[in-house]
């Protein structure tokens, strides 16, 4: 048996749908952890392309079961959307191949409200949320003042909690942003609605994995967004709300006993980065402009340009160290055969001092990129299976990097589609 978490190096966005789903051949179950409908992973594949956001890129593989564990923010009219959505397609989805923990804890509708009241009365000093409620979900989780999904079973227990939650969230609402305040008609009619539908999927689904790990399964987990936003470890406060690393993966899947035997970091072959926060290496003006067309880098989500830049190789060290990466996925060293030289940031300099360090994130601001350059390939590579086939160029761009990072490079992604990969 063999358990893999697969997960982001960098800002999110790297690729990790696509190479979940491209890896979810080898795997019995898939697993999200954490964060909820926020970001959204990019999968190519038979049925057509998906944005998802919730669901778990193992959905379209047949036998694989996919779980969303206790530690993810469970919107359950947006989960309900993607299920359409995906179904719409002709991708099966069951209670047989998707399991929703029953110690999910729900995004209310007026975590959604919250997050955008909050957002405006920042104006210019907003974090860039998605406005998807993750930030005031996640800290009502840990205050203990959300609902468990479990608790759509005990109707009479529901209806008691959301009262309480109710009194307490209209003092917020009110008195706070002078909101509506909610009642508890809507809300009741909103997890009546939603509650209903999802029902056949919630289960315990500890006990399901802790079987599936007796019978010798292998288990993928499979994280949203990148090491560098990680709520512990990453650019604080512009990190999201929950833990992104690899450590958090036995805690938020629900089986809190399993070992990783593999981490699979994705890194993208050059740096993106989406809403607001220190990034040392962006690029501005016609030279981001031609970088992010040719990644076509615009939130999966929210559609919003990507800021972008060269590869930060002090950010991605970081970031394999974080997560503990075993292995990496170098994912879209297509999109940089359009340039003569490649850029890279090699170092950082911060108050006139160069490092290889990671600054803590209040340090981010005064620091400089060091760039350097490789030579560039010339030619595309979209085409290109084998690491032989690689030109010269790009095979010194991927060991540079490798060797800047101190970790093997497993994987070299070279487009969207399942197959577009080299195996090294
Ligand atoms: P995730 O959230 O980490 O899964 O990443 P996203 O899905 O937001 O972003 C990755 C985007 O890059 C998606 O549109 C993918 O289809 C695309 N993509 C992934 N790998 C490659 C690659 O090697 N080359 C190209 N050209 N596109 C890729």
């Amino acid at each position: 048996m063999k358990n893999c978490a697969i997960v982001g190096i960098n800002w999110g966005d790297e690729g990790k749908g696509r190479m979940v789903d491209l890896l979810t051949q080898e795997y019995d179950v898939v697993v999200r952890y954490q964060g909820g409908g926020n970001a959204g992973h990019t999968v190519i594949n038979e049925y057509g392309k998906f944005a998802l956001h919730l669901l778990p890129s193992g959905i379209f593989r047949e036998g694989v079961v996919n779980i969303l564990g206790n530690g993810v923010a469970l919107d359950l009219a947006n989960l309900w959307t993607e299920i359409e959505s995906v179904t719409a397609k002709g991708v099966p989805i069951t209670p047989e191949n998707l399991k929703i923990s029953d110690r999910a804890s729900l995004v209310l509708p007026w975590h959604i409200a919250l997050d955008e009241l909050e957002e405006n009365r920042l104006k210019d000093k907003k974090y860039g949320s998605t406005k998807q409620g993750i930030a005031p979900f996640y800290s009502d989780k840990y205050q203990k003042k959300t609902i468990q999904a479990g608790e759509l079973f005990y109707p009479d227990y529901l209806v008691r909690h959301l009262e309480d939650l109710l009194e307490w969230k209209n003092l917020t609402l009110t008195g706070v942003y002078g909101a509506q305040p909610y009642t508890m008609e809507k809300l009741c009619a909103y997890l009546h609605e939603y509650g209903n539908k999802l029902k056949p999927f919630i289960c315990d689904t500890s006990d399901w994995l802790r079987s599936a790990q007796a019978e010798g399964k292998s288990i993928l987990f499979e994280a949203q967004l990148g090491a560098l936003r990680d709520l512990d470890y990453g650019i604080y406060p512009y990190t999201t709300s929950s833990n992104a690393v690899a450590a958090y993966a036995p805690v938020g899947s629900g089986l809190p006993s399993a070992k990783l035997d593999e981490v699979v970091g994705v890194v993208k072959a050059y740096s993106t980065c989406v809403g607001e926060g220190p990034f040392v290496c962006e690029w501005f003006g016609p030279e981001a402009e031609k970088l992010r067309e040719a990644g076509f880098e615009y939130g999966a989500k929210t559609g919003r340009p990507r800021r972008v830049g060269p590869i930060d190789i002090v950010a991605t060290r970081y970031g394999v160290h974080t997560q503990g990466a075993t292995t990496i996925a170098l994912t879209k060293l297509d999109v940089l055969s359009y340039m003569e030289q490649i850029p890279v940031c090699a170092k950082y300099v911060v108050n006139g001092t160069e490092t290889e360090k990671f600054p803590f994130p209040a340090a981010l601001a005064d620091a400089k990129p060091v760039i350097e350059y490789l030579e560039g390939w010339g030619c595309d590579i979209s085409g290109v299976r084998t690491w032989e086939d690689l030109p010269k160029q790009a095979q010194a761009y991927v060991e540079y990097i490798e060797q800047s990072i101190s970790c093997h490079i497993g994987y070299v992604s070279v487009g969207p589609e399942r197959d577009a990969y080299i195996k090294r």
